[in-house]
């Protein structure tokens, strides 16, 4: 069996996971990070995309505001090219409690929140479609992230620092020689190749997961309750600003504008199983009726795709198993030396994207004391590779570059202006014949058509490149088309029905996709 050794084995590679390999590669610490998917498949890459400016908790948890802002300003500054700054209002509509708004303003205040209130005519004239009858704004710092170039590149930093990164490798046992924790077996997903990583310290960031992953190690009750919530992109920006109600955090109350979409959410339920992903036609259609608050004729718009994911969050003493909103949003690190005497484990879970790069840092603050050779945290300085510049991303960059190199760049993907050579590069780059790995990373088939027109020549292309034989080319054709399918069908109605169908055609009229080799499930995949 092929076996690693490193000073961190950390398990999970969502945004915290990823973050924490980070911090350990900059304090000097040879580090392995492996996940049993791809980077950021789990709660990081089904989130609703937002940079909380700390206003959603200014009154209802003054602690997790003061996180939120504190982190905002960091990221912007480390992270801006994974950034695009679009700003927050917190609108009170005709459904809000007015008072709210006055308890807002000084929960702001007294948590350090920027926050200014503004007349809603101005509001309006920024955002149009804003429901005319909202009494009172205020401006906030909100902001969008792009999570899965965030987190790689996170990992082209790790690696450049001689870390290794293994995605598709799952965590199936965690060694310990009699109290501690020597590190753990991973299986690669597609060759079923087992490899021991012996660590000096294993950090257990897995997540809504981190208590089957504690298990592993013989570690009890460490109790994370998955909070299920589901989120619908449209297909355009029917705002351009990160739009909240103000009033207490519910269902259904925020839109994100990201990149070409927006995406109103969430929904907090709890789960038993965090890789349930099932979707109800209720929740779609309470969803849907709550965009209409915030934007009228929302539910004339056309509802691209809907999806669900897990929050982490842990449990204390106060919780109980149905209502996760109240559960707090504060991450937890469980330094299991102290907790239950293992030595050599760390468990870091809870919080938000907002605060990974905090979460990170006190957990490699704890592993660096387990090390015995305390070193500074540089992640707050440190800018991500790719944002050197502290640019931040804006809407319009994929366009701009396109128009400058009109003549010679073929348009792979047109919804969302993927170029051929590009698709290239990422299919060299990640080595990888999985096309929904490339569609995180390039947002291929990501637009209106859900690859309806790209996919196909994108198959075509990696099966040119990568010499790959019909079947599996096909098969990687057909793993994208069914990974599309899940989040089209719950919210099939109106333009997108219609988007379905011409799909519907092309790959079964034209491409036959029913009858090729590798076909043995395509009727599930677009009928
Ligand atoms: C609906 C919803 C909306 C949200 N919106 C926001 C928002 O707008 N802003 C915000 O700041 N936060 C938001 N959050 C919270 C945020 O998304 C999460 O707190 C954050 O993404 C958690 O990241 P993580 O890395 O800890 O977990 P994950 O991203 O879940 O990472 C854990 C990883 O562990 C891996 N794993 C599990 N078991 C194993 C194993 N045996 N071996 C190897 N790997 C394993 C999983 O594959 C997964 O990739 C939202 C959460 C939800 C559910």
């Amino acid at each position: 069996m092929a076996a690693l050794s490193t000073d961190v084995l950390v398990i999970g590679g969502g945004a915290t996971g990823t973050g924490v390999a980070w911090d350990a590669s900059l304090r000097g610490y040879d580090v392995v990070l492996v996940d049993r998917a791809d980077l950021a498949e789990g709660t990081s890459g089904r989130f609703h995309g937002l940079i909380h400016s700390g206003g959603r908790y200014a009154v209802k948890d003054p602690h997790a505001a003061r996180e939120c802002i504190h982190e905002n300003r960091i990221l912007r500054q480390i992270a801006a090219d994974c950034i695009e700054d679009v700003g927050g209002f917190f609108v009170t509509t005709p459904w809000d409690d007015p008072a709210y708004a006055d308890r807002f303003l000084q929960g702001c205040r007294d948590t350090d929140v920027d926050c200014e209130e503004i007349d809603p005519a101005q509001a309006l004239r920024e955002e149009p479609l804003l429901n005319p009858n909202i009494s009172r704004v205020f401006r906030v710092p909100d902001a969008n992230i792009d999570v899965w170039k965030t987190v790689w590149a996170l990992a082209r930093g790790i690696q450049a620092r001689g870390g290794r990164v293994l995605p598709y490798h799952a965590v199936v046992a965690v060694h310990r020689s009699g109290d501690t924790v020597t590190g753990a077996r991973v299986r690669g997903a597609s060759t079923g190749e087992e490899i021991d990583v012996e660590a000096r310290v294993t950090v257990n960031a897995s997540g809504a997961w981190a208590g089957t992953v504690a298990e592993m190690a013989g570690i009890e009750g460490v109790r994370v309750l998955p909070g299920r919530g589901i989120m619908i992109a449209m297909n355009h920006r029917l705002v351009n600003t990160c739009v909240n109600r103000c009033q207490m955090p519910t269902d259904g109350d925020i839109i994100v504008p990201i990149r070409t979409v927006c995406v109103i959410g969430t929904t907090d339920e709890h789960t038993d199983d965090p890789d349930d992903h099932t979707v109800h036609r209720s929740e779609v259609d309470a969803m849907l009726d709550d965009g209409e608050k915030l934007v009228p004729g929302f539910r004339q718009a056309r509802a691209m795709r809907v999806w669900t994911g897990v929050r982490p969050l842990f449990e204390d003493a106060k919780a109980s198993d149905t209502e996760t909103r109240d559960v707090t949003r504060a991450h937890a690190l469980l330094d299991h030396a102290e907790r239950d005497g293992v030595q050599g484990f760390v468990t870091i879970t809870g919080g938000k994207l907002t605060t990974f790069r905090l979460m990170a840092e006190d957990t490699m603050t704890a592993v660096s004391r387990h090390l015995g050779d305390e070193r500074p945290c540089t992640t707050t300085t440190e800018p991500l590779p790719g944002s050197q510049a502290r640019e931040h991303y804006h809407l319009g960059e994929r366009l701009g570059r396109k128009e400058a190199h009109l003549a010679d760049e073929q348009l792979i993907c047109e919804c969302e202006m993927v170029p051929r050579r590009r698709l290239e590069e990422a299919i060299q780059q990640r080595a990888t014949t999985n096309l929904d790995d490339i569609r995180r990373l390039l947002r291929l088939g990501m637009g209106p058509c859900q690859g309806g027109f790209c996919i196909y020549r994108a198959t075509g292309i990696l099966h040119g490149l990568d010499g790959l034989t019909a079947e599996q080319a096909d098969e990687s054709l057909l793993h994208f088309l069914r990974e599309r399918w899940k989040g089209v069908w719950p919210i099939l109605y109106g333009d997108q029905l219609r988007q379905a169908r011409l799909d519907d055609w092309i790959f079964h009229g034209v491409l036959d996709v029913e009858h090729l080799p590798a076909a043995p499930q395509a009727e599930a995949v677009v009928s």
